[in-house]
């Protein structure tokens, strides 16, 4: 009965995503360009360097041919997630935009370690899978979920974080758990997991989805919602920032996030594997993680 649903669930969520991809081209255009720009700036830079090379000493020549060979790692994600991946305009990212988070500085690294230069496409969640296996992206690092429906469409890395989907309510709510959702009007970010388990437990009818989870903590500030389900950390930031909002304890799913790639690509999952390794033995997996989460 299950699975049946779920394989349902994910008939419908690939016809959303079919939708979100046509009705999305603009926001896909505007991904292109930011990294046809961004392939731009790596061939001036190259330029420049083949100018510098002429006069300079041998170990600039290699690091130009790094620059230069490595090409770009083109990491997708929906930057609406903090702390994993977000703007933040006071800050600079790994690939010189304002999007930072833990998702975007183990994508730096990894890039760092391929000697390959990072570009950051900033998409809806739902169209992330399909930019892996189109070939516009190289890996998804998105607070991504591993299940088995995605593990069908993409390889997924090694865990590097475990999650829980949390519930927002506001503060005056008697919702106090899971079992008090029935019958209510639940707000998720479409596509995710939070939205899957949601419609897989109260029905799609008790569901309404928007393309970002602020939108939906939106909602339920606005009274069209009842409560949001939302993974732990970006809840624990939403509800930071509203007064009016409480976090329930119960935790209402369990989960673990890793990079994706695109099926059968195990050179670059191989090497993704070895990065995160190296992160995590080095404690600065930690150090990244710790600089975003503060630790209750
Ligand atoms: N972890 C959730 C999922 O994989 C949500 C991720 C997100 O919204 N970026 O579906």
């Amino acid at each position: 009965m299950k699975k049946r649903f779920l394989t349902a669930a994910m008939a419908a969520l690939c016809a959303i995503s079919l939708a979100a991809c046509s009705g999305g081209s603009a926001e896909t255009t505007a991904a292109d360009t930011t990294a046809a720009e961004a392939a731009d700036t790596t061939a001036a830079e190259a330029e420049d360097t083949t100018a510098a090379e002429d006069a300079a000493e041998a170990e600039t020549e290699a690091e130009a041919e790094e620059n230069t060979e490595g090409g770009t790692l083109i990491m997708a994600t929906n930057a609406e997630f903090p702390p994993y991946e977000y703007h933040d305009s006071s800050q600079t990212g790994p690939d010189g935009t304002d999007i930072v988070g833990i998702d975007a500085e183990i994508a730096g690294a990894i890039a760092e370690k391929l000697g390959k230069e990072l570009v950051i496409e900033d998409i809806a969640f739902d169209s992330l899978i399909p930019e892996l296996q189109s070939g516009k992206a190289d890996l998804v690092a998105a607070g991504m979920t591993v299940t088995e429906d995605r593990l069908v469409n993409v390889d997924f890395s090694d865990t590097y974080a475990t999650a829980v989907q949390s519930i927002i309510v506001t503060s005056d709510s008697e919702i106090a758990g899971p079992d008090d959702l029935a019958g209510k009007k639940i707000g998720v970010q479409q596509g995710t997991t939070g939205d899957l388990y949601a419609t897989d437990d109260f029905g799609d009818e008790n569901i309404d989805r928007y393309p970002k989870g602020v939108d939906a903590v939106q909602a339920l500030i606005q009274g069209k919602v009842d409560a949001v389900i939302i993974d732990n950390e970006p809840a624990k930031v939403f509800v930071g920032d509203n007064d009016n909002l409480k976090l329930l304890d119960t935790a209402y799913a369990e989960e673990e996030y890793a990079i994706a790639v695109k099926k059968g690509n195990t050179e670059l999952l191989d090497q993704i594997n070895s990065v995160i390794q190296e992160l995590k033995d080095s404690g600065e997996m930690d150090e990244i993680i710790g600089k975003y989460i503060t630790a209750e």
